[in-house]
């Protein structure tokens, strides 16, 4: 019980009360106006208890209130508690005594919490997600930093990812667009690097992490954002993309960094010219991991897994197929598999509008759209399959509609890519006609509408490409323009839309190539060699 009046609160407890703690409620005065009243009889609260931080008159009503909680919660055995993994990186009770950490949970409230947070795991001794960021021994500065970023709270993939990531496991990590991965990866990053380098001279720093990513616009994103979170710390990090020129890039990585974001292509062309030396690089990060190791990056990216040493890999994205699953498993020994929500999906805070359009018929419709005060709501992007699609149709749209429209794709130099990108983000623009270059992992801040004109080539673009909508659960919309020649996407863009509640158009849901009778057919056929 503590004393109100004692300057130093000294804590006078109630078994060791002396003539001065008012033992019975009765020798305690009435409350005058505008001081703290007891709880339970309402004379004056000269105390507050230090089990429930009510205010209280005397031990006599403390015992009453205290009766009274443990009548009204009565006692349950309570489970065994979970073990967690010892170690030094990372514990899960915070200092003090908030009962809320995740370390403090048994298993039952651990595996309940996940449950709650949608969040599945496959793996030996994952630990528990925690619950605020100052729970995992961060260095203080990066705490600093992630509070002035405006991350107050670890999103449910940060909770479960960084507690693993930071105890070293190998993680294949699933969890929609917009959910905070990058952080998931940057924050152990950051914190590695930091502890690392507390005591090195920056010139004997060397390359400990590296990120790849598939374009060279989320590269650029996700080095800003690790610049924020490691401002301060001895951290620096070097950009390694295409269309920049590669001899400032190599000599930053001279002066001494910790992080290299890169795609693969400019990297094996550095690494192939230059000695860079990337024994230290103890973490892998692939982002957009189902990209990376796809055909177009496969081989490239292995090259560079190959030439480090044994890292501890990362690998994220909203959308982690089986084979990309087991390719995976295959590169590291203990895989940890952590997916938060509905694995593939589209983010629900999504609204998606499928509309049935001729190709012909494509164009008109988007400037009814862009000239419609109900349907525009700026600033959206526009996603098409080619450049020289996506330069025409920012033309077109100037021209019809006189609404400022840009176009970004692979052919433009990465100046010009940037400045585009900055005119768009700044209000500038209203439209941006883009190709692939912005459907993955790019954070458009403030847009809340994609309008995908021609559809891509799998239906895990499409999830990626109706991502930009929103980020963190924001409300956004999304319309995609579907005719006959999307006709190998109908079965999975019919299942997306159904599981997401959205409407089906009466031609999608009436076509044979939804229910694929047609390729059933000739699967048979082959089977029976009919
Ligand atoms: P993903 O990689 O899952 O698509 P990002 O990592 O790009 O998502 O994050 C999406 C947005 O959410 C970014 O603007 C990022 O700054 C913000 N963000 C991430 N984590 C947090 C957090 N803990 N609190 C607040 N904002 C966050
Ligand atoms: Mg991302």
């Amino acid at each position: 019980m503590e004393n109100r009046e004692s300057a130093n609160c000294s804590e006078p407890s109630a078994s060791a009360a002396g003539n001065d703690v008012k033992q019975r409620c009765w020798d305690q005065r009435e409350a005058l106006p505008g001081e703290p009243r007891c709880v339970i009889c309402g004379r004056y609260g000269e105390y507050i208890c230090d089990e429930t931080n009510d205010d209280i008159c005397s031990v006599e009503c403390k015992r009453i209130l205290l009766d009274r909680i443990a009548k009204s919660q009565p006692a349950v055995p309570r489970p065994s508690p979970v073990k967690l993994p010892a170690t030094d990186e990372c514990y899960y009770v915070r200092e003090g005594n908030d009962k809320s950490e995740a370390g403090s949970l048994s298993s039952d409230q651990v595996e309940l919490l996940r449950r709650k947070l949608e969040i599945s795991i496959r793996g030996d001794l994952v630990p528990a997600p925690i619950l605020s960021f100052p729970s995992c021994n961060l260095p203080e500065k990066l705490l600093q930093n992630l509070e002035v970023a405006g991350f107050e709270m670890p999103t449910p993939v940060q909770m479960q990812a960084i507690p693993s990531a930071l105890i070293g496991q190998n993680l294949l990590v699933s969890a929609e667009t917009g959910s905070g991965k990058s952080g998931s990866f940057l924050v152990p990053i950051v914190s590695y690097c930091a502890k690392f380098n507390a005591d090195k001279p920056h010139g004997e720093r060397k390359p400990l992490a590296m990120v790849l990513t598939p374009t060279r616009e989320l590269c650029i994103q996700v080095e800003e954002q690790a610049k924020l979170l490691g401002k301060g710390l001895p951290f620096k990090t070097a950009l390694v993309v295409g269309g920049d020129a590669m001899a400032g890039q190599l000599y930053r990585i001279q002066q001494g960094i910790s992080l290299i974001v890169g795609t693969p292509g400019r990297l094996i062309d550095l690494l192939a010219k230059h000695d860079i030396e990337l024994d230290s690089v103890s973490i892998l990060v692939l982002d957009e991991v189902d990209s990376m190791l796809e055909r177009g990056f496969h081989e490239q990216v292995m090259q560079i897994f190959r030439a480090l040493s044994q890292p501890q890999v990362l690998m994220y994205s909203a959308t982690i197929p089986k084979d990309v699953q087991k390719m995976a498993n295959s590169m590291v020994k203990d895989l940890t598999i952590i997916a938060v929500g509905k694995p593939n999906k589209p983010t629900g805070a999504v609204k998606q509008v499928v509309i049935w359009v001729d190709s012909k018929q494509k164009k008109q419709k988007l400037f009814d759209i862009l000239t419609s005060k109900q349907h525009f709501k700026p600033p959206v992007v526009v996603f098409v399959s080619s450049r020289i699609g996506a330069d025409l149709l920012s033309e077109a749209i100037g021209i019809t509609t006189g609404i400022k429209a840009v176009s970004i794709h692979g052919e433009k130099s990465m100046k010009e890519r940037r400045e585009i990108l900055k005119s768009f983000l700044v209000g500038e623009v209203l439209v941006i006609v883009a190709t692939g270059v912005l459907g993955r992992g790019i954070d458009l801040l403030h847009v809340k509408q994609v309008i995908v004109f021609d559809m891509p080539n799998s239906i895990k673009e499409y999830v990626h490409q109706i991502g930009r909508a929103s980020r963190l659960g924001e409300e956004g919309s999304a319309m995609a323009f579907v005719n006959e020649e999307n006709k190998n996407l109908f079965r999975d863009l019919v299942q997306i839309l159904k599981s997401s509640g959205a409407a089906v158009p009466r031609e999608l849901a009436n076509s044979r190539y939804t229910f694929g009778s047609s390729t059933n057919k000739g699967q048979k056929k082959r089977k029976y060699g009919l």
